[in-house]
């Protein structure tokens, strides 16, 4: 309000915001009580006699005076004027005609509200002040017989004064309440306005966009109301719920389609709540819902409900899509009593679940802890060590067996710990692929072993080749041939120096895709070695769509070749099978000078093992490619 009404000679900007708007109703208003005065003051003018005259013609001048200073904007000096000559007009009519006791006296209150109502705190002291002294100056000077009051017998003309009087001061106030008046209700939008942007805020930060169910955060605040009456009579239950296969369905149909399935879910999850249970969207594809419960029966059975909505058919955009969830509980307080982790109780029962062959559900146990926990730590500290460079690649020469030479190198990875031990891909690859780290990983590896490789060609030898181990669920994701082509773009190894190792589950499923990529890595240059042979699908009709170039016979068939005669014809008859679809074989695993011989006797071209060197970091394979050489090893 003392934006407002606050006196200041501020011009106004040019730019109209919130405190011109004021400024040009503050200047209205002065211009409109300048002219009222003024047409008032004209109006006594015409019934005025003698020395009223004068005092009349003097007030309209400085009337006239703030009013033109209104019109050029001085708005502070107008008022000043304004109420100074209203003050002095009056106090001048009170001493030519009644003293105290004068009509004009009427004024004053009329003067002191205006001030009050139309400036801060200055100007509504000053106008009292004046106006006081002005009473006490009469009064003395009428005490002290200096003035003699000239009382008047009421005529009309004195009537026509009070009019004019009490209209001004009734014009005038009625204006600036009923501005007042205006700005509170203003005011008062722009509080609404403000509470509502208020809760809309909270509501943002407490609710997923996608879903429009509360998201994690809230989810616990969610958790605190209910565990406020949770105890051993009255437990609390955690439900974890992940979408089985989600990823596939995001990648085959895309996000549009994955978005629209998950609020169909919750749709559905929404309409088996009843009051007290809500429904939380936990991450990605997960939910949890928060629930009292009597007994665990019924916890089952409403879990067991889930599940069948879970795995009900979607219709997405005239697709009938199948999806299926797993779901894991824990509850409060047998389990714990904080939501973190009861959430992670949860979600360490959901992956019991999915082990168990998904689509079911489990309740949380300590005895399965241990081995599911492992590898739910392992998960949890596997991302912030990739994004820290914990990772480390490896290198195993693969060996011509006829020249002894290192043909090629193959990338293994490996993650030291800080005690010194070292985890084996064998450990965490499975859990990175089952959490879709898989592909930031193999991306990461790729790209090592192609710096490594062309920096080897460059300097030592200029026809090493390098393979890379790549997983099924990084060959399917979205774009991995253009990864390829990236890593090979950026590091300027040709692509025929580039070997992918594939094992043939690769195509059980989605034979399309993996056809169609399979055939651009070919277009590219890019060769293809199928790894771990024989231990695995091994439909010959298949093996042509690889486009492959080698073939690995799996490392636990060349173990026992010399031990057990059933293998050795194995091992025999997949490099007899190789041979005669033109692709060169590798054999995995060669311990000793007998395994070696007996392979290099069968036919086999090229081997690795830990007789020629086990996996070694990038310098000490370095330093063995410098010195190049297993012709000793391969000499008989
Ligand atoms: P793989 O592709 O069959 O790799 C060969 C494995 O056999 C390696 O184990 C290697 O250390 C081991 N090996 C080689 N020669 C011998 C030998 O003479 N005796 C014995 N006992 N073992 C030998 P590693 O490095 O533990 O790798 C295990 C598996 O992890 C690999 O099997 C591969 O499937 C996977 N892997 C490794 N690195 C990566 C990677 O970067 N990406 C992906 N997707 N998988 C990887
Ligand atoms: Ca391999
Ligand atoms: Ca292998």
């Amino acid at each position: 309000m003392s934006t407002f009404l606050s006196l200041s000679d501020n011009k106004m900007a040019k730019q109209p915001n919130d405190e011109d708007l004021f400024n040009n109703l503050r200047r209205r208003r002065l211009l409109q009580f300048c002219a009222v005065t003024m047409v008032a003051c004209i109006l006594a003018l015409l019934v005025a006699r003698g020395s009223s005259v004068y005092i009349f013609a003097s007030g309209l001048l400085s009337f006239s005076i703030a009013l033109w200073f209104a019109y050029k904007c001085y708005l502070s000096t107008a008022s000043y004027i304004l109420l100074g000559a209203k003050s002095f007009t009056l106090f001048l009519l009170s001493i030519a005609g009644a003293g105290l006791f004068d009509l004009a006296i009427l004024g004053y209150p009329g003067l002191i509200v205006f001030a009050a109502l139309l400036g801060g705190v200055g100007l509504f002291l000053t106008v009292l002040t004046v106006v006081t002294t002005q009473c006490v100056i009469v009064a003395s000077l009428t005490i002290t017989g200096v003035l003699i009051p000239n009382t008047p017998s009421i005529s009309w003309e004195h009537l026509l004064f009070v009019v004019l009087i009490l209209s001004l001061i009734g014009f005038s106030v009625f204006v600036l309440v009923q501005d007042i008046k205006r700005l509170s209700y203003i005011l008062k939008q722009e509080n609404i306005k403000v509470r509502e942007s208020r809760e809309e805020i909270t509501k943002l930060a407490h609710t997923d966009m996608l879903t429009q169910l509360p998201n994690r955060g809230f989810g616990e605040e969610l958790f605190q109301r209910l565990s406020v009456s949770c105890n051993d009579k009255n437990p609390l239950a955690v439900i974890f719920i992940d979408v089985d296969n989600f990823k596939p369905i995001n990648d085959a149909l895309g996000h549009a389609a994955g978005d629209e399935l998950l609020k169909q879910l919750t749709t559905r999850l929404k309409n088996k709540l009843t009051d007290g249970q809500y429904v939380v969207r936990y991450g990605g594809d997960e939910f949890i819902i928060l629930t009292a419960f009597s007994n665990k029966d019924k916890l089952a059975t409403f879990a067991e409900n889930l599940l069948h909505d879970c795995s009900t058919p979607f219709d997405i955009w005239d697709n009938e899509v199948m999806a299926s969830a797993s779901i894991g509980i824990a509850c409060a307080p047998e389990h714990d009593t904080s939501f973190e982790q009861l959430c992670r109780k949860a979600d360490i029962a959901m992956y019991k679940a999915k082990k168990d062959g998904r689509d079911t559900f489990c309740f949380y146990h300590p005895n399965f802890n241990l081995a599911i926990e492992e590898k739910f730590n392992l998960l949890q500290r596997m991302r912030p060590a990739l994004k820290r460079g914990e990772f480390e690649v490896y290198f195993q020469p693969v060996v011509d067996l006829q020249s002894g030479r290192a043909m090629s190198v193959e990338a293994l990875i490996r993650w030291p710990q800080p005690d010194g031990t070292m985890i084996g891909p064998d450990k965490f690859i499975p859990a990175a692929e089952s959490s879709g780290l898989i592909k930031e990983i193999g991306t990461w590896v790729l790209l090592e072993a192609c710096t490594f490789c062309a920096n080897q060609r460059q300097n030592i030898n200029v026809e090493l080749c390098v393979s890379v181990n790549v997983s099924v669920v990084q060959f399917k994701s979205g774009d991995f041939c253009q990864i390829v082509s990236d890593a090979l773009t950026q590091t300027g190894l040709p692509p025929k120096a580039l070997e992918l190792e594939l094992t043939e589950s690769l195509l059980i499923e989605d034979k399309a895709l993996i056809q169609g990529k399979l055939n651009l890595l070919h277009q590219m240059g890019v060769s293809i070695a199928i790894d771990d042979f024989g231990t695995g699908y091994s439909n010959l009709g298949y093996l042509r769509n690889f486009h492959a170039s080698k073939l690995k016979i799996d490392r636990s068939f060349v173990f026992t070749m010399t031990t057990s005669k059933n293998d050795a014809s194995l091992v025999e008859a997949m490099i007899g099978l190789s041979n005669s679809l033109g692709l060169k074989t590798v054999a995995e695993g060669i311990e000793d000078q007998e395994t070696l011989s007996k392979l290099i006797d069968m036919g086999c071209q090229f081997g690795q093992g830990y007789y020629f060197s086990k996996p070694i970091d990038m310098k000490s394979m370095q330093q063995l490619l410098t010195r190049d050489a297993f012709e000793d090893n391969v000499q008989m």
